[in-house]
């Protein structure tokens, strides 16, 4: 997290009234993030975020502590199976972050905890069953969150990291009946519409297209040129060709379609 005071004085001048505690390493594990907490509430901020990997939320009396001061959690948690979790977050605290998560529910943080799985190549094929062990052991957790991985950031020209758009969607339909089926609401993020036949209403951005909303979160780029999402009716609520994907995979399983997006049912979110 970067230092508080200038952050602070932002806060009370622009009134910012939501605050997400993330970046600059893993923020649960700072011997300050409940005093952060607390001098955000002092500053007048109504919504308090955390994104966490959730190893330091096995400890059941931080935990406690944390679901009292922070109003949202956001667990990257990336397998189900531990031999996965480790290749993919290199990483031997499978233990731990299942703990976490495990504790969060059991205090009652159900509707203000989304789990966030980063598909990679690490892990698409067993998205099914990762919706399945959700299912057991998640069960009213507020949100699953799905998302593509970026050739982008720490990932970037990692060999093999992200797996073609093609191989993962079956995986991903699955995963995502699986876990309608289950009573969870769930998307998928950073995932053409044409991918998702039959299953656009998961998408992310297609959900935030539909609520009126920009299609694209801040900071996140807006989608590159293509010839195929040039001539494609879904395009204004699609996430559309992405450079940093095209780089490593082309663009030849892009299909421009002529489905309008206003005929999609968006599901529940
Ligand atoms: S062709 Fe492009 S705009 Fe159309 S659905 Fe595919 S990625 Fe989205």
């Amino acid at each position: 997290m970067p230092p508080l005071g200038p952050a602070l004085a932002r806060i009370k001048r622009d009134r910012i009234k939501a605050v997400s505690l993330e970046g600059g390493g893993e923020p649960s594990v700072r011997p300050d993030l409940l005093a952060t907490a607390a001098k955000l509430r002092a500053a007048g901020v109504e919504h308090i975020m955390l994104s966490t990997n959730g190893v330091a939320l096995a400890d059941m009396e931080l935990c406690r502590e944390a679901a009292a001061a922070i109003d949202q959690f956001t667990v990257n948690f990336p397998s189900h199976l531990p031999e996965v979790y480790a290749a993919a977050t290199r990483s031997v605290k499978y233990p731990q972050a299942v703990r976490g998560l495990r504790n969060l529910l059991d205090l009652g943080v159900r509707e203000r905890l989304r789990v966030f799985h980063i598909i990679s190549s690490f892990n698409f094929r067993a998205l099914p069953g990762f919706a399945a062990w959700a299912a057991e052991n998640l069960r009213g957790a507020g949100l699953v969150n799905l998302t593509f991985v970026r050739n982008a950031g720490r990932a970037r020209g990692e060999d093999g990291i992200v797996p073609s758009y093609s191989e993962a969607a079956p995986f991903i339909k699955l995963a995502l009946a699986r876990l309608k089926l289950a009573g969870f609401k769930a998307v998928v993020q950073n995932f053409p519409l044409c991918m998702l036949k039959g299953f656009e209403g998961f998408s992310f951005e297609f959900q935030r297209w539909s609520r009126g909303d920009a299609v694209f979160e801040e900071g996140v780029a807006s989608a590159a040129d293509c010839a195929a999402c040039a001539a494609c009716a879904l395009a204004p609520a699609c996430f559309g060709y992405r450079t940093d994907y095209g780089e490593i995979r082309g663009f030849a399983d892009l299909k421009a379609s002529r489905i309008r997006p206003s005929s999609i049912k968006p599901e529940r979110f």
